[in-house]
């Protein structure tokens, strides 16, 4: 049978059918190296080293997770993330280059420079009550268990795919490889008590839909509306984290229109998304930005998280400071001014490391500057220029066309040099200079020597 084959998806059915009853113990499917395509030549080399020592030192190893899926799917996966049943102390112990981190799941971190891998035991089911909220939500989820009980509680049915280092098998005990071959996104279990035990599932559905243009299962999409609400106990921490992981991967386009669809995105972004509710057209800035993002992603290029906290806050800090009815210098105190109030909401709901919001606000406030066109050669040395220049032709592409004009001075300014320079802003008028004043004159004495000043 090949990994495709209708005769697997037949008995996946039958399989989750047993599952739902709460029957388990029966085998998994294994598909042998010959009937997939993962090849170890798409497996980032420190996952391959991690991989082998486990398994020569008599531990079960697997790749699992996303690094499975996308190899999968002929994609490029993101990162690589291990299985065993080694204790994280027993990795720990054997990889002197690893760190135990996390309270909720201890797992271990294997270092080779900036890369890291992560190595997790396998996790049983949760039995202990008292390690589960009022909500049903799991607090803490460090029992230990089998590869079969292992699988059945990750989320999706397609991340609970292993690969198996010893023969190169792929085993599926949750009918995963049939539901990536169907672009199907089947969380693993009954929707409402796997989301209730974690609400962060609803985002990762998300985020998985948008980033591999899969389907939600509907019983899985009834579940998302009902039980959205739920995302507000999660630490605003975490929700930065995912946040950035749904804008910052590549798919923030799609994210964001799917957020919005299954209602999640107030979860994450209140006021924005009122905002965006009663002014539509608002969307397009955030639609333009990501796709930029998305773009320099695709290219390789840096992208922070400072630019996606400017990118999705502006629309709410500029109508708040429109309201000032204020003009230059004004309007700059009351971007900052409005910058602060809205980031400091924000920071509660998504907590983004101070550096972030700091720099969110520097490129609200550059940008005005760049309009403003006072002491251009200061503007242009400035750390955030650069983001503040980009985030400037992006509001004029995406409607606010009275600043193209502006947007091209600028341009301009950065492509000539010398003279050229001198002559645009020169040809500002006083504009483009700081105004100098003559400084008042000391005070003559009767012989015409300046006064000292305390003489
Ligand atoms: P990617 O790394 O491409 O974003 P991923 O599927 O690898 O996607 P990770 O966050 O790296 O996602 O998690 C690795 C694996 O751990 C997942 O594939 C899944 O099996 C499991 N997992 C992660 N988060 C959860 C969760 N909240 N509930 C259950 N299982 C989870
Ligand atoms: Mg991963």
């Amino acid at each position: 049978m090949t990994w495709y084959d209708p005769r697997m998806l037949k008995w996946f059915k039958k399989r989750t059918v047993r599952e739902a009853k709460g029957v388990s113990g029966s085998a998994p499917h294994i598909i042998g190296r010959d009937h997939h395509n993962i090849s170890r030549k798409n497996i980032s080399r420190n996952a391959l080293k991690v991989l082998y020592k486990l398994n020569e030192a008599g531990y079960a190893s697997y790749l699992v997770g996303g690094g499975v899926r996308d190899l999968l799917l002929e994609r490029r996966p993101k990162d690589f993330d291990i299985a065993t049943d080694a204790t994280p102390e027993q990795v720990k112990h054997l990889f002197r280059n690893s760190r135990l981190i996390g309270r909720r799941f201890r797992l271990a971190h294997v270092f080779f420079g900036r890369d890291i891998i992560e190595v997790a035991t396998f996790r049983g089911p949760n039995v202990d009550n008292a390690k589960t909220s009022d909500q049903g939500m799991i607090l803490r989820d460090n029992d230990y268990g089998t590869l079969e009980e292992d699988a059945w509680r990750r989320d999706f049915s397609i991340n609970a795919l292993y690969y198996n280092i010893d023969d190169f098998s792929v085993v599926d005990y949750t009918g995963g490889v049939p539901d990536v071959k169907a672009k199907n996104l089947r969380i693993i279990g009954e929707p409402e008590k796997r989301f209730r035990e974690d609400p962060v599932r609803m985002l990762r559905a998300v985020r998985f839909a948008a980033k591999l243009d899969f389907r939600i299962e509907k019983r899985c999409e009834k579940s998302i509306d009902k039980l959205g609400g739920l995302l507000e106990d999660i630490s605003s921490a975490r929700l930065f984290d995912e946040s950035t992981k749904l804008f910052l991967s590549g798919h923030g386009v799609e994210s964001f229109y799917e957020l919005r669809h299954y209602d999640l995105f107030y979860t994450l972004y209140p006021e924005i998304d009122e905002l965006l509710d009663e002014h539509p057209k608002l969307e397009k800035f955030i639609e333009v930005a990501m796709r930029n993002s998305d773009r320099r992603i695709a290219n390789n290029q840096p992208v922070t998280p400072a630019f996606l906290i400017a990118v999705l806050l502006w629309p709410e800090v500029k109508q708040r400071a429109d309201g000032h009815n204020a003009k230059d210098g004004a309007y700059l105190q009351a971007l900052q001014q409005e910058g602060d109030h809205v980031l400091h909401h924000q920071q509660q709901r998504t907590a983004a490391p101070r550096r972030f919001t700091a720099q969110a606000r520097e490129i609200w406030v550059v940008q005005q500057r760049l309009i403003m066109r006072r002491q251009p050669y200061k503007i242009f040395e400035h750390p955030r220029f650069r983001a503040a220049y980009d985030f400037l032709l992006l509001r004029a592409e995406s409607g606010e066309t009275e600043l193209q004009e502006l947007a091209d001075w600028w341009t301009r300014f950065q492509e000539v040099e010398g003279e050229e320079r001198k002559s645009m802003v020169n040809s500002l008028g006083g504009g483009g200079q700081k105004k100098r004043r003559r400084k008042k004159r000391k005070p003559k004495t009767n012989d015409g020597q300046a006064a000292v000043a305390d003489a």
